[in-house]
C-alpha cells in the first residue's frame, strides 16, 4: 500500500477499509507516524475548527458492582475507600461550576445501584433547571427505563465506552459483563435521543492491532457523537496488575484514525494519556482531539476515584485546573469554545 495515497484518502474521504486501517496502525517509523497524526489534525481543523470544548468532570461515586479486570474500582478491590456524594452536594457543585463559566457537566460513577433511576433523574432536573448546563451522564449499563427517565429529565449526552469492539477481547476484560448488552445500550441511548459517546482503551491486556482495527471500524460504522480513547494503565489491585501500559504512540494513532473515520465527532484528549505523558493531552489535541475534561471532583473524594494509579491532577486545586487547562489549549494554537459544544452530527435532537 502507498502511504501518500492512503493519507490522501484519509483527508479527502475518511471512509477507510479494514486493510487501510491496519496499514496505518502498523506504521512504525516516526516520520510516517507524524504524517498520520498530521492528517488527523487536518481533518479536525476542517470539520471541527480550532475551538476546544471544556467539560467539567465530576466523579460522584466510586462504588461499583462490576468486576472489570483492569479497573481499580472493581467490586472486589477492598483497598479502595468508597464514597458517595450526596445529591445536594452534586447539585451545589454544579451550580458553582456553572457560575465559573463551565457549560457542560459530566457526571461519572461506578455502577452504583444506590443511585436509583429516580434519584439521578432528580439530580439531572435540578441541575438543568438551575444552571441550564449541558448534562452528560456516565454511569455504566442501566435498565432502558432509567436511560429514558434521565433523558426526559434533561440529560443531553451519555458516555458509555464500548471498551473494545472485539467480542472475544471484551469477554477477557469483563468476566461479568456482556458484550451484546453493552452494544445494545449504545443503540438504545441513541434511539432515546442522547448524544452518545463510545470509546476504548489502547494497549489493554491481550489487545492486538487487529482488535484496534475492530475499534476503528466500529467508530466508522456506528458514527458516535463522541469517542474517548485512552491508554490502558495497570492498577496494582487488579488481576491485570503486571501488564504493561498502552503506549503514547499507539494511543495517538487511534485518536488520529478515530478523527479520520468519524470526521466531526467530539474526541477528548483524555486524562489517561495525560497521566502517562506530561504533554499527552497536547499531543492528542494535535492529532485530532477537540475536547478536554478537567476533573472538578472535590479533592476529598477525588483521590479515591482511582480507576488507575497516578492519575493526572489528583491533588490539583480546581481553581488552578481552570487556568492550567486554558493555557494548555492556547499553547497548541487553539481557542477555548464559548458554547456548549453539542454534537455536530445532524441527526441529533439538541436541547
Ligand atoms: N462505570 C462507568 C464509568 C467507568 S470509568 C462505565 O461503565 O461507563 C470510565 C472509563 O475509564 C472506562 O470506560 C474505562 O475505559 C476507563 N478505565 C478504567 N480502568 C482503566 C485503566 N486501568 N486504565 C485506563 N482506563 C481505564
Amino acid at each position: 500500500m502507498n502511504l501518500d495515497i492512503v493519507l490522501h484518502k484519509c483527508i479527502e474521504i475518511g471512509d477507510l477499509s479494514r486493510g487501510e486501517i491496519l496499514f496505518l496502525l502498523n506504521l512504525d517509523n516516526d516520520a510516517d507516524l507524524q504524517r498520520l497524526l498530521d492528517a488527523g489534525d487536518a481533518v479536525r481543523r476542517a470539520y471541527c475548527g480550532d475551538a476546544v470544548q471544556i467539560r467539567a468532570l465530576v466523579e460522584f461515586s466510586n462504588v461499583c458492582a462490576r468486576h472489570c479486570n483492569y479497573c481499580g474500582l472493581r467490586a472486589l478491590n477492598s483497598s479502595v475507600t468508597r464514597y458517595r456524594m450526596p445529591p445536594d452536594e452534586i447539585v451545589e457543585l454544579a451550580a458553582e461550576l456553572s457560575e465559573k463559566g463551565l457549560k457542560t457537566i459530566v457526571l461519572q460513577s461506578g455502577e452504583d445501584p444506590h443511585y436509583t433511576g429516580e434519584m439521578v433523574a432528580d439530580i439531572v432536573t435540578r441541575i438543568k433547571t438551575t444552571t441550564g448546563m449541558a448534562i452528560t451522564l456516565c454511569l455504566g449499563e442501566r435498565p432502558d427505563d432509567d436511560y429514558r427517565l434521565w433523558r426526559e429529565a434533561g440529560a443531553d449526552r451519555y458516555l458509555l465506552r464500548h471498551e473494545t469492539a472485539s467480542r472475544e477481547l471484551y469477554a477477557k476484560l469483563h468476566p461479568d459483563s456482556d458484550f451484546d448488552n453493552r452494544m445494545r445500550c449504545l443503540r438504545v441511548l441513541r434511539e432515546l435521543g442522547y448524544q452518545v459517546g463510545a470509546g476504548c482503551m489502547v494497549g489493554a491486556p491481550g489487545q492486538t492491532v487487529e482488535h484496534m482495527a475492530d475499534d476503528i471500524e466500529f467508530f466508522r460504522d456506528f458514527q458516535p457523537d463522541m469517542a474517548g480513547i485512552g491508554p490502558y494503565i495497570p492498577h496494582p489491585d487488579t488481576p491485570f496488575a503486571g501488564c504493561p501500559p498502552g503506549s503514547v504512540a499507539m494511543t495517538l494513532k487511534m485518536v488520529a484514525l478515530a478523527r479520520i473515520v468519524t470526521r466531526d465527532a467530539l474526541l477528548p484528549a483524555t486524562t489517561a494519556i495525560g497521566s502517562i505523558e506530561e504533554q499527552g493531552r497536547e499531543m492528542a489535541l494535535n492529532a485530532g482531539a477537540d475536547v478536554v475534561m478537567p476533573n472538578y471532583t472535590p479533592l476529598k473524594y477525588r483521590v479515591h476515584y482511582e480507576i488507575y494509579p497516578n492519575k493526572r491532577c489528583i491533588t490539583e486545586d480546581p481553581a488552578h485546573c481552570d487556568s492550567c487547562m486554558r493555557l494548555r489549549i492556547l499553547s497548541c494554537g487553539r481557542t477555548v469554545s464559548a458554547d456548549q459544544g453539542h454534537s455536530r452530527k445532524s441527526r441529533q435532537s439538541q436541547i
